[in-house]
């Protein structure tokens, strides 16, 4: 990064104008340079340090959105190099941090668009229950997503002033009918797209500002920035919390800085730290990260730590693995989703488990067929060629494999694809849950679905001779858990009881298994008994967190297997 830039200097070019940040220099009369500095103002005072990169980051988030916002809006983007319009000693100042742009008529307003409860308007909306007179539901709170995006024009004030808010008909006293019209349905649709496609970066964009001027014939254009963390409040998705105000990539940590020094807020600004400058730069380039980084370079940039934070720390495990190969204690057979990963979940690392991953994580029964039979054979190697000592079958909570097949037509035997024909495993997963819960909602019986299903995935496993011989012998235990994505808890088959107990991470030494929440969680799950009754457990289980797995009654006979699948 180089040095940062306060304020440029082009001597080759005309200054038209240095606002808060940005240096307008003329080009030619079509066409305006606009520069970013590296200037940060805060409280409408422009602060003496700047910050290194800003304005490139800037510059580049701006760019990234007057592209992806073209289909909906022409912009003033012209495409020309900036670096060919000034001196050649002036080509380091424009370098990355500026763009050459048409020259348009700005509109006299500055387009504001609010989707969540943020600042002012949250200010506004716990004495008045509005938002810019613009009357809201009552009972949100600070940071909630309001009920539609609003369009909260104010003026633009000249510098040094601050922007006063103005009504719809205000807005429309300045620019006409027409024209305020197509401003607030453009504001709105550009909110709309950029802030869902944020929201799949990790970016809540809380509010925002745009700029908008026309041509001679009136097109419309987006101009100034767009969408920036300057322009904009930017949350980070993952710690937004709607009753507080969340952290942002924006100005605000500076702000805090500022209002902890004690500064009374007027001109000068103090100097900032080297630090918080830096700490300042480093929020405005995530936020560019998030932006604009695709996920196989955010893949490629996990791997760069994985290799560095683990597979260099942990040089020896790896050196060990290599040489004498892989001796997992425990297989996983867990679901394709993305949402639940055995080894994160069970916070494993390298080595410790094998792991098996299917649709909605079933076990197939024994078949000797010429098909392929990848769960099968992944099942064989860990069994009998690594002797591993469980085997884990892990549901979860929302799996799409058991939705899927709740939706099945009953009796259906039609199959598109691969899926139907997959879930069939569970069909009588299925078919139990729909005998017992009947006029239950469908929520409720694909909760219980996710359920049963562990239920038969363990019986398959027994049909398999190696598994079977290796359970009675007590070599190797079967295990049925469910991951509640939603709750975060771990629910454990218990085969005494017949019932899913939820595993307490609050008592690692395991005097009471079952939390005071173990009502709760019997009362979303109604479990089968053996009699086909439908069971709501409320007293603890005995177990004392030690379930010993899955065995079959008899000890692995012919007949146990038979009662496994009586029920069926
Ligand atoms: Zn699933």
């Amino acid at each position: 990064m180089n040095n940062a830039l306060f304020q440029s200097d082009i001597k080759s070019l005309k200054l038209l104008n240095r606002g808060k940040v940005r240096d307008i220099y003329e080009v030619d009369d079509q066409h305006l340079l606009i520069v970013t500095t590296d200037r940060l103002s805060a409280f409408d005072v422009v602060l003496p340090t700047p910050v290194p990169g800003k304005g490139r980051v800037l510059t580049a988030i701006s760019n990234f959105w007057f592209d992806r916002l073209k289909h909906v809006i022409p912009n003033q983007l012209t495409g020309i190099d900036p670096e060919s319009v000034v001196a050649d000693n002036e080509r380091e100042q424009v370098a990355g941090r500026a763009i050459v742009v048409k020259k348009l008529k700005p509109l006299p307003i500055e387009a504001i668009v609010r989707g969540y409860l943020a600042g002012s308007g949250w200010k506004e909306y716990k004495a008045y229950s509005s938002v810019c007179g613009i009357s809201l539901p009552a009972g949100l709170r600070e940071a909630d997503r309001l009920p539609e995006p609003l369009f909260t024009p104010s003026t633009k004030a000249e510098a040094g002033a601050h922007d006063e808010n103005i009504s719809y008909q205000q807005a429309e006293q300045l620019l006409g009918t027409d024209l305020a019209a197509r401003v607030r349905d453009m504001c709105i649709a550009l909110y709309k797209y950029a802030a869902s496609f944020a929201l799949g970066k990790g970016i809540i964009i809380a509010d925002t500002k745009f700029e908008f001027g026309q041509d001679e014939q009136g097109t419309l254009y987006l101009i100034d920035e767009a969408l920036t963390p300057d322009s904009s409040r930017f949350w980070p998705a993952d710690q937004y919390q709607p009753g507080s105000n969340p952290p942002s990539f924006d100005k605000q940590y500076v702000r805090d800085w500022l209002e902890a020094s004690g500064w009374n807020k007027h001109a000068p600004g103090p100097e900032l730290p080297p630090e918080v400058a830096a700490i300042t730069g480093e929020k405005y380039r995530e936020a560019l990260k998030r932006l604009t980084q695709s996920h196989i370079e955010k893949l490629l940039e996990g791997f760069r730590r994985f290799h560095s934070d683990h597979y260099e720390e942990n040089h020896a495990l790896f050196e060990r693995l290599t040489k004498q190969g892989q001796s997992p204690k425990t297989i996983v057979v867990g679901c394709c989703d993305s949402r639940v990963d055995p080894a994160i979940v069970t916070n494993s690392s390298s080595g410790d488990l094998f792991i098996i991953r299917n649709v909605a994580n079933l076990v197939p029964p024994y078949e000797i067929s010429g098909n392929h039979h990848g769960t099968s054979a992944a099942l064989e190697f860990g069994v009998c060629q690594l002797e591993v000592e469980n085997i884990i079958v892990l549901g979860h909570a929302r799996c799409g494999g058991i939705r899927a097949l709740m939706n099945q037509a009953p009796g259906s035997d039609h199959t598109d694809g691969f899926i139907d024909g997959w879930m069939k495993i569970a069909r009588n997963a299925r078919n139990r849950v729909l005998a017992r819960m009947q006029g239950e909602s469908a929520e409720m019986q694909a909760q219980a679905c996710e359920l049963e299903a562990i239920k038969v995935s363990l019986d398959n496993l027994l049909t398999f001779p190696w598994i079977l011989e290796r359970v009675a012998q007590k070599k190797l235990a079967l295990h049925g858990w469910y991951f509640d994505i939603e709750r975060g808890e771990l629910l454990r088959y218990n085969p005494d009881s017949n019932r899913f107990d939820v595993f307490s991470t609050s008592n690692r030494h395991g005097t009471s298994s079952v939390p005071e929440h173990e009502s709760a969680c019997a009362g979303r799950f109604p479990h089968q008994n053996h009699d086909g009754t439908t069971s709501h457990s409320t007293k603890p289980s005995q177990n004392d967190g030690k379930v010993d797995g899955y065995l079959p009654k008899g000890e692995g006979t012919n007949e146990s297997l038979r009662d496994f699948h009586g029920n069926d």
